[in-house]
């Protein structure tokens, strides 16, 4: 069931600027864990805002639990809405301790009790007396946490909850933050410009591009079957090969991809495929062979940039205890790839 939906929603800030969001439409399942990504400015929290009550429409429908919060200049206020908010920055009130943070906002009588069993929810147990600034970032996250799901919202809605955290940090509580989540089974909206981020912690992924929702389904249909070049090159590079159709495959500057679906096309293609959906292999002079110009080790792959007699290049992820020692050109197939006739 849809806990939250939109329907054609648009915001625009001012007259003379472009839409922030543009005709959005989406919906959000009751538990569901949703990511929204894009560039910088492609509008994710004004959508946020837009949920929360925060900012209100120009035009569109926005529904939460059954009740229509925004339809033309009806607005339930921000603190009806039961919306929780954790923000970038985590907005905690630095003269509160953590347990007066997260007490905030609750109803007197049972605060101090809920507020308790919620930090511990968030794995906090023994700190309630400190102040924010004597936690780490990742703690301080977890506070504002608790301070928005204390509440029982209906929805958690977080602004690039992730992107203050170090690299190392940020794997870790990326995957205790969805734990948490998913333990109270809360619905949830977390804004990221990371696709590490989304891919791995997302039940569904929507895309913005300058206001306008691309794309929203499961990280494999986003990564597998984008919809648009833009969706497909916001989530990695995609390698190029200009190919010339025949009745058996393509002709390409690699070599001959036997491909019998090659006779739909009648003129120059190009194909379009991630670094993964090639595989090196052993013997030169299968299929697509190239000259070896570098090979790049990432401890859980490598990289291999293979170059043809033209000086285009393919990058292809292969294992990363393959040697490539004393190899001049290496072979590589393509188990996957888009074609498009761009031309
Ligand atoms: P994102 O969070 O994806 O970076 P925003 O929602 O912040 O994007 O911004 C979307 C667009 O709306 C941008 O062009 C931005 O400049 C504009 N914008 C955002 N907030 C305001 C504001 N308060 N006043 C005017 N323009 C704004
Ligand atoms: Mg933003």
């Amino acid at each position: 069931m849809s806990i939250l939906s939109l329907l054609h929603v648009t915001k625009k800030y001012h007259q003379e600027q472009e839409f922030a969001i543009n005709d959005v439409s989406f919906e959000v399942e009751e538990g569901e864990i949703l990511a929204l990504v894009g560039e910088s400015g492609s509008g994710k929290t004004t959508l946020l805002r837009l949920i929360a009550g925060l900012e209100h429409p120009d035009s569109g429908m926005i529904s939460l639990s059954g009740q229509i919060i925004v339809e033309g200049i009806k607005s339930v206020p921000a603190h009806e809405r039961k919306v929780g908010m954790v923000f970038q920055d985590y907005a905690l009130f630095p003269h509160l301790t953590i347990l007066e943070n997260v007490k905030f906002g609750l109803k007197k009588g049972d605060a101090d009790q809920k507020a308790k069993e919620t930090l511990k929810l968030v794995g906090l147990n023994e700190d309630f007396k400190k102040y924010p600034h004597q936690l780490s970032g990742g703690q301080q996250q977890r506070v504002a946490l608790a301070r928005a799901i204390a509440p029982n919202p209906k929805i958690l809605l977080m602004d690039e909850p992730f992107s203050n955290l170090d690299a190392l940090l940020k794997d870790q509580v990326r995957e205790e933050i969805r734990q948490i989540i998913k333990k109270t089974g809360i619905t949830a909206i977390f804004v990221t410009h990371d696709t590490k981020d989304a891919l791995s912690t997302a039940d569904r992924i929507a895309i913005l591009h300058k206001g306008y929702l691309q794309q929203i389904d499961i990280p494999k249909v986003l990564y597998e079957n984008p919809i648009n070049p833009y969706v497909a090159n916001f989530f990695g590079k995609r390698n190029e090969m200009t190919a010339i159709p025949s009745e058996e495959g393509f002709y390409t500057t690699f070599g001959f991809i036997n491909d019998p679906e090659a006779k739909k096309y009648t003129s120059k293609v190009k194909l379009l495929f991630r670094p993964e959906h090639g595989e090196v292999v052993q013997r030169v002079g299968q299929q697509l062979t190239g000259k070896i110009e570098k090979i790049s080790y990432f401890g859980s792959h490598q990289m291999v940039k293979l170059a043809d007699d033209e000086g285009n290049r393919v990058m292809i992820r292969t294992n990363p205890g393959r040697s490539f020692e004393g190899l001049e050109r290496a072979s590589f197939y393509l188990w996957k790839y888009d074609v498009e006739e761009a031309f």
